[in-house]
């Protein structure tokens, strides 16, 4: 049966600044809405002014999720406890499988020019918050676009029926089977996607204004959707968004900065962990 998801919710961002001074609107971790399970936080980066990302995100512990990292535009340069370093283009996406602990920083690889994209935080289930931690670094060729009537596509999680058939994400073995798509309307364009039942799911507007299964939603708010099983993009003047979905946990959550787990003793012990120097080892 045929159910449309419609907007339950709709959220405006909230500027903040996190990492060592960079701007940025957070609309799930903020004040307004604590988590969105099995979404612990989602801030949209964006700005040309070099002083508002310069400084970026340095060294810096995370336990228990993941941080997925998608780049719109510039460069940041990222290093981490596992030896691995890389950039980050315009494009190109890494979801980081923190487990029992990384130490990492993203520095901007550029001293001008717009810095923008996204970074979202999906928890992971109690099995799996202490798993070895794992990286999916994807280029930007290496996540593929589809172009349909007045929509371009760009899938980084999820599958969606092109032209020539199914095109699937890039990120696979996430244990909250998650969709993560970036999509662009063009003025009239209209775009229908399935999501699972029972997953939650959000779109975030960052360009111009998209209706959301009918319902208006203007650049920088976040729209959350009720269930069902499929959803409705269009666009009257054009306009561009994320839409993301993934399996609710239904856990407990205990927090506290970069560490989330299921309990308060399981959030002392990371602390203790990290500044005793054994937050790296199991
Ligand atoms: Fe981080």
């Amino acid at each position: 049966m045929s159910r449309i998801r419609e907007v339950s919710r709709v959220i405006l961002s909230q500027v903040a600044s996190d990492g060592a001074g960079v701007k940025l609107r957070r609309s799930i971790g903020g004040s307004q809405i604590a988590d969105l399970d099995p979404f612990l936080l989602l801030d949209n980066f964006g700005t040309e002014n070099p002083d508002e990302y310069i400084a970026g995100f340095p060294w810096h512990p995370h336990r228990g999720f993941e941080t997925v990292t998608y780049m719109i535009d510039g460069l940041m340069r990222h290093k981490d406890s596992m030896g691995s370093e890389g950039v980050l283009g315009p494009g190109s996406v890494q979801w980081m499988t923190a487990g029992h602990g990384i130490i990492h920083s993203e520095m901007p690889e550029q001293e001008e020019g717009r810095m923008s994209g996204f970074q979202l935080w999906v928890n992971l289930p109690a099995k799996d918050k202490m798993c070895a931690p794992r990286y999916q670094n994807i280029d930007p060729e290496n996540v593929p676009s589809v172009k349909l009537d007045g929509v371009d596509l760009r899938i980084i999680a999820g599958s969606v029926e092109g032209p020539d058939g199914v095109v699937s994400g890039p990120v696979t073995g996430v244990a909250t089977d998650p969709v993560y798509l970036d999509v662009t309307l063009a003025p009239g364009g209209s775009f229908e996607h399935a999501i699972p039942e029972g997953h939650t799911a959000f779109v975030y507007v960052f360009d111009g204004t998209v209706a959301v299964s009918g319902k208006e939603v203007e650049q920088h708010h976040l729209a959350i959707l009720s269930d069902g099983n499929h959803v409705r993009l269009t666009s009257d003047k054009g306009g561009r968004a994320i839409l993301v979905a993934g399996r609710p946990l239904g856990e407990p959550v205990a927090r506290y900065g970069p560490f989330v787990m299921n309990t308060p003793a399981e959030i002392q012990k990371a602390v203790r962990d990290f500044q005793t120097g054994n937050f790296l080892m199991h």
